[in-house]
């Protein structure tokens, strides 16, 4: 069973990232951000814009997104296992042995997920067309997110 869960990006197209490494949250453009980045090969490891660490593409949710997927696919998953296991165990009619299957409370599915307009866009000059949003507090120097160059805003 597959569940579709979404997760919002801001205004500017930028989707809320924490490292895996350090814990700091960024954000990087969902999906190509011009023609460069459309026609660049699709990466397999990204490099933290504030620690420079690289993880794999799947190692960047954020805490809340990942409690918000759980909060929407658990009761999902729940009514559609409750259905099969009603299925599952339904009787004829004149059967001495009656089974019900009832679901316990299961949590609501959470509100929606916010995307704040935060964050402030930085490009790195070896690779200007994946550029990231890093909180605006920061001053870097920043690490760019394809090859993990260092470079300073
Ligand atoms: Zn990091
Ligand atoms: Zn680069």
């Amino acid at each position: 069973m597959e569940l579709q869960v979404s997760i919002p990006i801001d205004d500017d197209g930028f989707l809320r990232r924490e490292c895996p490494s350090c814990m700091g949250q960024f954000k990087w453009h969902h999906g190509p951000a011009s023609e460069a980045a459309e026609t660049a090969p699709s990466a397999e490891i990204y490099f933290c814009p504030l620690c420079g660490v690289s993880a794999t593409v799947d190692q960047w949710w954020t805490q809340e997104q990942l409690e918000y997927a759980q909060g929407v696919a658990v009761p999902q998953f729940m009514n559609e296992l409750t259905d099969e296991l009603r299925d599952a165990v339904r009787q004829p009619r004149d059967s001495f042995i009656q089974f019900s299957v009832e679901a316990s409370d299961v949590a609501d599915a959470p509100a929606p997920l916010v995307e704040p307009n935060d964050m402030e866009i930085v490009a790195s000059p070896c690779h200007a067309y994946e550029p990231v949003k890093v909180p605006q507090e920061l001053r870097g120097p920043f690490f760019c997110l394809v090859c993990g160059a260092e470079f300073a805003v």
